[in-house]
């Protein structure tokens, strides 16, 4: 009996050996008929050649640099020695942090931000889903005063040079606080009541004083904090939300250390503390009004962009349950060929082709309001899509765990990667509001709750 099912998929030495036997040949032949995760629903009319080539990029990129080290990572999580350098690899050498600042700026101005950002996810989830909640998120903050008609000009001049530059510079979104979570994103019945982190005007700087937990990239790995206050603690008036600025390196910023997580070891998440942070006034996104409106086009796109990541993610189990069962001979036929096993692998395909089908049509929703009519920053956008990432993350869920049921104690080993994608996925139904949010969210959208 062999100790772990090392290389089981990855060299023919053990299957040669008898201990598996070998039907790659036959796998092979039946390969070249077999569709293949680019198979699965990718509307061509609306994924512009160009994105599909970033996205390709990016996946080769992910297979030749990443995924010798993706095990690595895992241990990683404290120190981001690895981490770090494949970060700015990303993000600066392969432009993802420059992807949507203005040209101006340095950037190179993507259009369809939803669509590249939907590419982006998916691609970067099927290797590590953690590096690319790590990767997106140096930006997802900024996305009020990047896009238009919304664009902050005089920001984006002011911070371009740094995300677009040579040298790694990383944001990130800080919502949550130690006794608000989801409550800070239930903005339609909270309406920031419990946000307490503020902002207080002093002349021409904004004084900030709070304490913020778990954001992605935040601990030591963040260089700009996206900071979601109130300019008046306990308010429910939308025009004391605020986004202001605060880079790390300003006088009062404090961070903790790294939290260990079950999953998703290349995310950093930690405390940050403000203690009478000064930022220059214009460091607050918009104003009033405007910074809770436009931050709610953020908000959807993290929505859209965690269900892109289940994708990303669930196309990798395809992938290796597909040549696992393939492979793995079980009372005298290959394990595809059982019907209780054919009916896990018809359930893999359809949570694929359902999640993707869905996440596509909110993308190209969100990205061409002149079809759809509804701005981005629609709050009614935030409230479906809601609906979009519970599903997303209730599948992904499934697929992880029913693919690891039949791999046996294989999927349960670290040696198959199916163990790493169902210990990193389980946050992305808990995060931004959890399961909770997601749930309320949605049905107050299709069935107009008045009191929850
Ligand atoms: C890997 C990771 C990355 C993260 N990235 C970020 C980030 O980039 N930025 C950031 O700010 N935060 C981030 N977070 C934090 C995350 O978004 C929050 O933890 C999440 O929103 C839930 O908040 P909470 O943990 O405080 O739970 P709580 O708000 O205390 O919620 C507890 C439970 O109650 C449910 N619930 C909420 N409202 C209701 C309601 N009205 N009725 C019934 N049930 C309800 C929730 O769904 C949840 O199940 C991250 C967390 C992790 C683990």
């Amino acid at each position: 009996m062999p100790a772990t099912g090392r290389s089981l998929l990855r060299s023919g030495d053990q299957m040669d050996a008898g201990v598996f036997p070998d039907h790659s040949e036959a796998v092979a032949k039946q390969g070249s008929k077999m569709p293949t995760i680019d198979d699965f629903i990718r509307p061509r009319e609306w994924v512009s050649d160009f994105v599909s080539e970033m996205g390709k990029v990016l996946r080769r990129w992910g297979e030749e640099r990443y995924v010798p080290m993706r095990r690595q990572v895992d241990e990683d999580w404290r120190e981001h020695k690895i981490v770090e350098p494949l970060l700015k690899e990303v993000l600066v050498d392969l432009g993802i942090n420059a992807a949507f600042f203005p040209a101006e700026a340095g950037g190179t101005e993507m259009p369809e931000p939803m669509t590249v950002c939907a590419v982006m996810a998916e691609e970067l989830a099927r290797i590590d889903s953690g590096f690319a909640t790590a990767c997106l998120c140096s930006v997802w903050g900024l996305m009020p005063i990047l896009l238009t008609p919304h664009r902050n000009m005089d920001l984006c001049m002011e911070f371009g040079p740094r995300f677009c530059g040579d040298e790694l510079y990383v944001g990130c979104h800080a919502m949550t606080e130690s006794d608000s979570g989801a409550d800070v994103e239930n903005f339609g019945r909270m309406k920031g009541r419990t946000i307490r982190t503020t902002a207080r005007l002093d002349g021409n700087e904004w004084v900030i004083n709070g304490h913020k937990v778990w954001p992605s990239n935040s601990g030591k790995a963040a260089d700009l904090f996206v900071v979601v206050c109130t300019t008046r603690k306990g308010s429910t008036d939308p025009n004391d939300f605020a986004l202001v600025l605060a880079p790390a390196d300003s006088t009062g910023v404090s961070v903790g250390n790294p939290y260990q997580k079950a999953g998703m070891a290349a995310d950093l998440n930690s405390d940050i503390w403000f203690d009478e942070v000064r930022v220059p006034k214009r460091y607050r996104f918009h104003g009033p009004g405007d910074d809770l409106k436009y931050w709610k086009r953020a908000i959807t796109m993290g929505n859209i962009g965690s269900a892109a990541m289940c994708v990303g993610i669930m196309k990798s189990v395809y992938e290796i349950v597909k040549k696992f069962t393939s492979q793995r001979v079980v009372a005298g036929k290959t394990l595809k060929e059982h019907s209780m096993v054919a009916d896990m692998l018809s359930e893999v395909a359809v949570c694929i082709e359902s999640t993707s089908a869905w996440m596509w049509q909110y993308a190209r929703e969100l990205d061409h309001p002149e079809i759809y009519g509804w701005d981005p920053w629609d709050e009614r956008f935030v409230l479906k899509s809601r609906g979009l990432a519970l599903y997303a993350s209730t599948v992904v869920e499934r697929v992880c765990s029913r693919a690891m049921d039949f791999m046996g104690s294989y999927g349960y080993s670290r040696e198959f990667d199916v163990e790493k994608h169902w210990r990193d996925q389980k946050v992305i139904g808990i995060w931004m509001g959890g399961k909770g949010l997601k749930t309320l969210e949605n049905a107050r959208y299709w069935y107009d709750l008045e009191t929850l």
